[in-house]
C-alpha cells in the first residue's frame, strides 16, 4: 500500500530518522542524494513479507535469527543494499527491480547477511578511526618536515618537497589502505554469503550473476556513478573467486520455485506501478502481456493516476484470479479510500487484514478508512484497530495521527493530543511534539499512563536525524 503519495508522505518520518543514522555510520555505503523525491524509505507489506521470506533462512544460516533484522526498502531507483547498524538491511527499490529472479536478491541479501555477521561495521569503524589517528600524525610529521626545510632557506630543498609530499600523501594512501580492506571484507561477505545459501539448499548463482553483471557493466559505465560500485568494489579476481565458490554448490543449478517467482515479479509490478512513470508502467507492461503481474501493475497505475472506475474493475478482474490474495483487497480498499469513497473501503480492507494475518500497515489503512467515514459508530473500532497497529509498528506516524483523529471524534482531546504528539515526533517535528505533550499533560490527571507517556515525549531526546529546533 506505501506507495501512494499521501500515504508515502505520512510515512516519511522515522525513515527520514532512520536514514540520517544510515548515513552517518555508512562510510562504504554512499547514498545518493535523497531531497525532493519523497521519503527515504517505502513500506508495504507485501513486499516487506516477502523480503522478510528472503532473508528468514538466510538469517538463521548465519545465526543470527535471534537479532531482529529488518530490511528496510529505500526510495532510490539505483542498485545498491547495504548495512549500516547491524540491525537492518537497507535495500533500494532499484536492486528489487533489477533482480529478475528471487534468487538474485536473495543473492544480495546473502552478501549483506554475510557483513552483518563478520561484524565488518564494527570492525570498518574501528579501521577509520585508526586511519583518522594515522592521518594526523602523518599530517603532524610533514608539517614538521615543511617547517625543516623552510628552516635551511629555499631553493629547492628536498626536504620541503618531502614534507610537501607528505602533506598530500596520507589521505592517499589511507584511503588505498581502507580500500583494500574494503575488498577483503567485500571477498568475506561473498564466501560467507555462499556458505549462507549452500547451508540453506540454495544457488549463489543469482549472487554470481548480479555481481559479474557490476563488473561487466563497470568497463563501460564511467568510473564510481554507480552507487553500489562505490561501496562495493567488484574488481574480477573477486567475482572469479566468487564464481570458483559458487559452481562448487550442489545447488548451483537449482531453479527459484515458480510460486516465488510470480510473487517476484507481483512485487516488482508494483513497484514499478508506484514509483515509474505511467508510460515507462506501460512500456514494462504493454496490453498485450495478460500476466497477472502485468494486470497487476496496470491495475495500480490506473488508480493512481484517477481512473477509478476502470481501477475497480481491474482489480475485480485479479480477485477473480486469486481469491485470497489478500494485497488485491488492500488495493481496492486504498482506491476506493482515496477515491473518496471510505464507506466502501472497509469490507474489503477487512477482508485484506483477516488474509493478510492483521499486517500493521494494513490496520492503518482501515483505521484510517472508518475514521473517514463519518460514521460515529465506525470511532470505536477504529481506535481498537489503530491501537493494535501502533503496539506493534512502533515507529509509524500514520497510526497515531489516524488515532488522534478517532479519539478527537470521541471528544476525547487528552488523548487525542497524545496521539498527534506522538505523531510529530515520530516525523521528527520535536517542536510542535512538544506543544502538543505539554497540552496532552494538563488534559490528563497526572500520573496517570497517559499523562507519563505525554511527559516522556515533552522530556524525550530528539530522534536522530530530525528538526533540532
Ligand atoms: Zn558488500
Amino acid at each position: 500500500m506505501l506507495l501512494d503519495l499521501a500515504l508515502r508522505k505520512k510515512f516519511s518520518g522515522m525513515t527520514a530518522a532512520t536514514v540520517a543514522a544510515a548515513l552517518a555510520l555508512a562510510p562504504m555505503a554512499p547514498l545518493r542524494a535523497q531531497e525532493n523525491k519523497g521519503p527515504p524509505i517505502l513500506r508495504d507489506t507485501e513486499a516487506e513479507a516477502l523480503l522478510r521470506e528472503y532473508t528468514r533462512p538466510i538469517l538463521r544460516a548465519a545465526g543470527l535469527e535471534k537479532q531482529n533484522i529488518q530490511i528496510v526498502i529505500i526510495n532510490d531507483g539505483a542498485f545498491n543494499a547495504f548495512v549500516a547498524d547491524g540491525r537492518r538491511i537497507f535495500v533500494n527499490y532499484g536492486a528489487i527491480m533489477q533482480s529478475e529472479t528471487p534468487n538474485q536478491l536473495i543473492g544480495v541479501l546473502a552478501h549483506e547477511t554475510g557483513h552483518l555477521a563478520g561484524g565488518h561495521l564494527a570492525k570498518l569503524r574501528e579501521q577509520l578511526a585508526r586511519a583518522q589517528t594515522q592521518m594526523i600524525i602523518a599530517m603532524l610529521l610533514g608539517a614538521g618536515a615543511i617547517a625543516a626545510g623552510a628552516a635551511r632557506g629555499s631553493g629547492g630543498s628536498g626536504l620541503a618537497d618531502a614534507g610537501a609530499a607528505a602533506l598530500a600523501g596520507p589521505g592517499e594512501m589511507i584511503r588505498r589502505s581502507l580500500l583494500s580492506y574494503q575488498r577483503q571484507q567485500e571477498e568475506n561477505a561473498d564466501r560467507a554469503g555462499v556458505k549462507f545459501l549452500t547451508a540453506t539448499g540454495q544457488s549463489a548463482r543469482g549472487m554470481y550473476d548480479t555481481f559479474r553483471r557490476f563488473t561487466s557493466e563497470s568497463l563501460f559505465a564511467a568510473r564510481g556513478a554507480d552507487p553500489y560500485l562505490q561501496s562495493h568494489p567488484m574488481p574480477a579476481d573477486r567475482v572469479a573467486a566468487l564464481e570458483e565458490i559458487a559452481r562448487a554448490s550442489p545447488y548451483w543449478d537449482k531453479k527459484d520455485d515458480p510460486a516465488l517467482q510470480l510473487r517476484h515479479d507481483m512485487m516488482r509490478a508494483k513497484i514499478s506501478a508506484f514509483m515509474e512513470r505511467q508510460d515507462t508502467v506501460y512500456r514494462r507492461f504493454p496490453l498485450s502481456n495478460t500476466s497477472l503481474p502485468a494486470r497487476y501493475a496496470r491495475a495500480i497505475t490506473t488508480y493512481l493516476h484517477g481512473d477509478l472506475n476502470s481501477a475497480l474493475a481491474q482489480i475485480d478482474g485479479l480477485i477473480q484470479a486469486q481469491p485470497n490474495n489478500a494485497y488485491f483487497y488492500e488495493l481496492r480498499g486504498q482506491a476506493l479510500l482515496e477515491g473518496g469513497r471510505p464507506n466502501e473501503a472497509v469490507a474489503p480492507l477487512h477482508k485484506a487484514l483477516a488474509l493478510s494475518n492483521n499486517a500493521p500497515l494494513i490496520e492503518m489503512l482501515l483505521g484510517q478508512a472508518l475514521v473517514a467515514t463519518d460514521n460515529k459508530a465506525h470511532t470505536d473500532e477504529a481506535i481498537t484497530i489503530l491501537r493494535a497497529a501502533v503496539s506493534r509498528e512502533t515507529e509509524a506516524p500514520l497510526g497515531f495521527s489516524q488515532l488522534a483523529m478517532a479519539y478527537g471524534k470521541k471528544g476525547d482531546y487528552a488523548e487525542a493530543d497524545l496521539a498527534s504528539a506522538q505523531a510529530a515526533y515520530l516525523r521528527g517535528d520535536n517542536k510542535t511534539a512538544r506543544e502538543l505533550a505539554s497540552r496532552a499533560k494538563t488534559r490528563f490527571a497526572v500520573g496517570t499512563p497517559g499523562w507519563v507517556k505525554a511527559d516522556d515525549i515533552v522530556t524525550a531526546k530528539p530522534l536522530p536525524g530530525s528538526k533540532s529546533n
